[in-house]
C-alpha cells in the first residue's frame, strides 16, 4: 500500500484491493489477504470492532477456514460446544437431543460452536495486528466509480479529511445497507418477514441445567434460549406475534421481558441484561455478486432469517471463495475472467441458502396451523429417533455446517475424470485421518494440492519429477498411502490423484499418473 501526498492536500492511497467495512466478513476476508501476501486497505465507519455479541454459531466448514488462519482452537476455547437441545412445553421437557456428535466422522469440528460475532471480530482483528496489518477505523466510503483499470474511491475519515483510494479490486464488505450495492445499481430483491425479532444476552436464573440448547414449543412464535459461556448466561431469541405493530427500535426491554415469561410458562428470572436488540428479518440476495471490478460479499450481498445461524458463516466464505483468485489474476497466474467464477458459485449458494433459511424459518416460526402442529406436536416425538438415523444426522450437519456446499457446476469443477468416484469435481475435500492425522493438516498452505494416493509410493515417481520444476508457490504435492479408508471416502482402490483449489474444493480427479490433466487445468486457468 502506498499513501501519497496529492498537490491539493488530500491523500492518495494505492492499492490492490480495497475492503469496505471491518463486519466479520471484512476481516474474515483481510485475513485472507494476508495468507496470500496481498496489498489492501479495510475502511469502516465505525471505531473499533463491534461491542454487540451478534452472530452466535460458527459451523464446522468456517472452524476449517480459521483452523489454516491458526485460530479454530482460541475459538474452540472461548466458545461453548451445541451439546444437547431440549424442546419443553410450559417448562416441561418433551424431548432432547444429543447434539454434540452430529457430525463425527466429517470434519474435525462436529458440531456447532457458540461463539459470539464480537469474539470473532476480535479474534480476526488480532490476527490482522499480529501481522502487522491494520483497520482504517472511523473512515467512511462516500463514494467511487471504476474504469476498465482501477477503481477509485473518496472516503471520509472521523476529523473531516477527505481522502482518495485507488485499488485493482473494491469488495463492498458493507452490510445489508450496503453503499456499494447501491452505487453499482444492482437488485436486492426479496421479502421482509413481517415478524419483529427480538434478541437478548442476559443471566437467567430457573432450574434447568447450563447444558443445552433450550427450544419453547409455543403455539405460534419462537423462544430458544442459547447457553453462553458464564455462569447462567443465556442468548435468547424469540419473535413477536404476527398482530405485534411496534417496529424495530420502538420496543422497551419491559416488553421483550413479558413476551419471554408469556412464551415459556413456567418460572424463570432474567437479570443482568447486557445486550438487547429487536429487529426485522429479510430474505434478499442481490441480482450478482460482482461487476467490473466491484465485488459484494456478506451481508452486502445476502440476507436471510437467523434459523440455522449461517448470515456471518456465509459473509466468511464469501471471502474465503474470493481471496484465492483475486491473488493468482493480482499475481499474473490466472486470467481475470476466473473471478467470475466468484460470481456464478456465491450467488448459486446464496439462492438455496434462502430456499432453505425461509422453509426451516416457517417449520420454527410460522403461525399457520400446519406449521403449530408440526412444531409442536410432530417434531417432539419424530425428531429425536430421526436424528440418531446416520443418513439423517450427516444430512442435517453438512447442510447446516456449510461443509455440504459444493460447486459442481462451477466451470472450475473439471469432470472429465470423475466419474468413476464417489467424490465429484466441485466438492469440498472430504475429511477423513491418514496415518491417524487430519487429512487437512497438509492443507493449510494458500496455494493449490495434488495429493498423489498410491498402495505403491512409486507409482508416481515420474509425476514426481516433473513436478519438480514447477513452482512450488502455487502449487505443493503430497504422495499419500492409500489405506482402505481412504478408498472407501472416493470409492476407489487404485492409485490416483487429486487436484484441490486453494480453498480445498475439489478441482479434479483423475487416474492418471501424468501430469497431463493437471497441465490442462492450469492452461485453462491462464487463457
Ligand atoms: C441477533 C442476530 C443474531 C445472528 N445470529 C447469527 C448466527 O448465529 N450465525 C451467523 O452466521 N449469523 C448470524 N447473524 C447474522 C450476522 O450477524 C451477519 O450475517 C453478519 O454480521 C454479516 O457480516 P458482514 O461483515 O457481512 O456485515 P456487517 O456485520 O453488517 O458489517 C458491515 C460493516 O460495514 C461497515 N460499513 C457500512 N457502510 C460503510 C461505509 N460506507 N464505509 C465504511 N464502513 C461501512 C459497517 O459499519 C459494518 O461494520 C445474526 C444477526 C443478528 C442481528
Amino acid at each position: 500500500m502506498n499513501d501519497l501526498q496529492h498537490d491539493m492536500g488530500d491523500t492518495i492511497i494505492q492499492t490492490d484491493v480495497m475492503i469496505i467495512g471491518a463486519g466479520p466478513t471484512g476481516l474474515a476476508l483481510a485475513c485472507q489477504c494476508v495468507r496470500y501476501g496481498l496489498d489492501f486497505v479495510v475502511i469502516e465507519k465505525r471505531a473499533g470492532v463491534t461491542a454487540a455479541s451478534k452472530a452466535l454459531g460458527v459451523h464446522a466448514r468456517t472452524l476449517e477456514i480459521y483452523e489454516q488462519l491458526g485460530l479454530a482452537q482460541p475459538a474452540v476455547e472461548q466458545g461453548e460446544i451445541a451439546r444437547k437441545a431440549r424442546m419443553l412445553k410450559s417448562g416441561e421437557v418433551r424431548a432432547e437431543l444429543n447434539l454434540s456428535n452430529l457430525g463425527t466422522g466429517l470434519t474435525a469440528y462436529p458440531y456447532v460452536l457458540f461463539f459470539e460475532q464480537s469474539k470473532n471480530e476480535q479474534l480476526l482483528y488480532d490476527y490482522l495486528k499480529q501481522n502487522g496489518k491494520t483497520v482504517r477505523w472511523q473512515t467512511e466510503l462516500v463514494s467511487f466509480a471504476q474504469t476498465d483499470a482501477k477503481v477509485t474511491a473518496q472516503v471520509k475519515t472521523v476529523d473531516g479529511l477527505s481522502q482518495t483510494i485507488t485499488a485493482n479490486y473494491l469488495i463492498g464488505c458493507d452490510g445489508p445497507r450496503s453503499l456499494v450495492r447501491q452505487t453499482l445499481g444492482l437488485g436486492f430483491g426479496g421479502s421482509t418477514f413481517e415478524r419483529l425479532f427480538y434478541v437478548a444476552d442476559a443471566q437467567i436464573d430457573w432450574t434447568l441445567p447450563h447444558d443445552a440448547l433450550q427450544v419453547c414449543l409455543t403455539k405460534d412464535s419462537l423462544l430458544v434460549f442459547f447457553p453462553l459461556k458464564g455462569e447462567n448466561r443465556y442468548r435468547i431469541v424469540g419473535t413477536f406475534p404476527e398482530a405485534f405493530s411496534k417496529d424495530e427500535g420502538d420496543v422497551l426491554y419491559a416488553e421483550i421481558e413479558q413476551r419471554i415469561q408469556q412464551e415459556a410458562d413456567f418460572e424463570l428470572h432474567v437479570h443482568d441484561v447486557e445486550w438487547f436488540s429487536t429487529y426485522k428479518v429479510h430474505s434478499r440476495h442481490v441480482s450478482q455478486f460482482s461487476q467490473g471490478r466491484c465485488f459484494l460479499a456478506g451481508d452486502a450481498a445476502h440476507v436471510h432469517t437467523p434459523v440455522g445461524a449461517q448470515g456471518m458463516n456465509t459473509g466468511i466464505q464469501d471471502g474465503y471463495n474470493l481471496a484465492w483468485k483475486l491473488a493468482l489474476v493480482l499475481n499474473g497466474k490466472a486470467d481475470k475472467t476466473l473471478l467470475q467464477s466468484y460470481n456464478d458459485e456465491r450467488l448459486e449458494n446464496a439462492k438455496h441458502l434462502l430456499q432453505t433459511t425461509d422453509r426451516a424459518f416457517d417449520v420454527a416460526a410460522g403461525s399457520n396451523w400446519l406449521f403449530t402442529f408440526l412444531r409442536t406436536a410432530v417434531l417432539p416425538l419424530v425428531f429425536p429417533s430421526l436424528i440418531k438415523l446416520n443418513p439423517v444426522k450427516q444430512f442435517l450437519f453438512s447442510l447446516i455446517s456449510q461443509i455440504g456446499i459444493q460447486y459442481r457446476h462451477s466451470l472450475l469443477s473439471q469432470h472429465a475424470g470423475d466419474a468413476s468416484f464417489n467424490v465429484k469435481a466441485g466438492d469440498r475435500m472430504p475429511y477423513f485421518l491418514v496415518a491417524g492425522q487430519s487429512i487437512y493438516d497438509k492443507l493449510r498452505q494458500p496455494k493449490f494440492h495434488l495429493l498423489m494416493f498410491s498402495k505403491t509410493p512409486s507409482d508416481f515417481d515420474a509425476l514426481k519429477t516433473e513436478l519438480e520444476n514447477w513452482d512450488t508457490k502455487w502449487l505443493d504435492f503430497n504422495n499419500i498411502l492409500l489405506e482402505p479408508q481412504v478408498a472407501v471416502v472416493f470409492g476407489m482402490n487404485q492409485a490416483f490423484s487429486v487436484l484441490l483449489r486453494p480453498d480445498n474444493y475439489v478441482a479434479l480427479m483423475s487416474t492418471e499418473t501424468s501430469l497431463r490433466p493437471i497441465k490442462t487445468y492450469f492452461e485453462q486457468l491462464t487463457l
